[in-house]
């Protein structure tokens, strides 16, 4: 049994409690928060941590497979350029150094902090190493070609690939990739299948060059489809791009939209009357890795969007940090609490993958985890460019 304090803990489903004490089991289950007077006898043995705790972090996007690419893919080429550098990077590291890779960022991730992450995959390379790891992955096991011939063998590899998993006993699904990347056969395919799951995470809205191919069939995703040989689909749709998602979706689904950079209010309308069950998840630091902006977190707030923190992939980002996501949008957006960004990094994630029951807030009976987050500013309250978040 261990008892942990700290300047203020922040269970997340209350408020922050000055010099509370955690209470934890050997096997990290909670079985007491309360504030320093009611341990006074006990004192002595409370770890004490200068600093925040709270509850451990979910990586609601993640692509673990792709960690051998850190520092290949240049900045603010737009989504195009990312994409055709990725395609052409994708296997510049053999099988094993890229195994070695996602190890070491899976075992990165732990320490500092992140014990669940919903995690893309296009392939099995990860999944026995997420068998073993401490962090509870949801592997979403993602398709994507605008091909229709190649259609029967992306949909037999997809299926492989899923039935392997379970046999592993991960969490895992099928998933969509995103709107410009699929023909329209393998979209409704793969769409139904991961309603079956009841589960999906799609990228939404990264770029504006999604919106202007299906509002008005324009924009630079043309001269992606011709460099590389695929089919274009020729009818305007006047409608932006999370549309083709969302119409028709069966309304309980659980959606992981991913990134909307350039998400509109209309946009958000539609989505959520089409759908009751979406996690708006935001990955700042990729969008200004490849986009040099920021989603509308305002008008997601606005809303009372339910917001969840991804980090993308190492292709994306010049690192893996929950903190350095949460600091990219407190510095921009500086009237957001910490409490607050603390919640998109915790329990919302944990709802948006299912695991709420046990993960995201400092209540007795769960085992979220438990995190220091150092050199935070006390007075303010704000996070800095010196605060790093360790496992504790
Ligand atoms: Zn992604």
């Amino acid at each position: 049994m261990r008892k942990i304090s700290a300047n203020y803990i922040f269970p997340i489903n209350a408020k922050p409690i000055k010099n509370g004490v955690l209470t934890i089991e050997d096997d990290g289950k909670i079985t007491e928060l309360s504030d320093m007077s009611e341990n006074s006898e006990t004192s002595d043995n409370i770890e004490f941590y200068e600093g925040i705790v709270c509850p451990g972090f979910v990586n609601a996007h993640c692509h673990l497979e792709l960690s051998h690419l850190k520092n290949l893919i240049p900045q603010h080429t737009g989504i195009v350029g990312f994409i055709t550098e990725i395609s052409e990077q994708r296997n510049v590291a053999d099988a094993a150094e890229q195994l070695r890779l996602a190890k070491f960022y899976d075992e990165f991730m732990h320490a500092q902090g992140i014990v669940a992450v919903g995690d893309i995959s296009n392939n099995d390379l990860t999944f026995e190493l997420k068998k073993q790891s401490k962090i509870f992955y949801h592997t979403f096991v993602e398709v994507f070609s605008r091909n229709e011939s190649e259609m029967n063998k992306i949909l037999q590899k997809n299926q492989t690939i899923v039935d392997y998993g379970k046999r592993l006993g991960l969490s895992i699904s099928p998933t969509l990739h995103a709107p410009y990347s699929m023909c329209d056969k393998l979209f409704s395919e793969i769409k139904l299948r991961a309603q079956q799951y009841g589960i999906l995470s799609y990228h939404n809205q990264e770029t504006q060059a999604e919106n202007d191919y299906f509002e008005n069939n324009s924009g630079d995703f043309l001269t992606f489809y011709e460099k590389f040989k695929m089919p274009d689909n020729p009818t305007p749709t006047g409608k932006t791009a999370i549309h083709r998602l969302l119409e028709n979706i069966n309304k309980q689904t659980k959606i992981l939209l991913v990134h909307n950079t350039f998400t509109s209010e209309n946009d958000y309308d539609f989505a959520v009357a089409a759908c009751k069950n979406i996690t708006w998840t935001l990955c700042p630091q990729s969008n200004l890795y490849i986009e040099n902006r920021l989603p509308p977190v305002e008008m997601l707030r606005r809303k009372n969007a339910k917001i969840a923190i991804g980090t993308d992939s190492l292709s994306s980002n010049t690192d893996i940090s929950i903190i350095a996501e949460l600091l990219a949008i407190s510095e921009k957006f500086k009237d957001i609490t910490l409490a607050e960004l603390l919640t998109w990094a915790t329990i919302n994630g944990a709802k948006a993958l299912g695991k709420d029951d046990i993960l995201g807030t400092l209540e007795t009976g769960k085992t979220p985890g438990i995190v220091l987050i150092k050199n935070v500013d006390l007075q303010k309250m704000k996070l800095t460019e010196k605060s790093q978040s360790v496992i504790l």
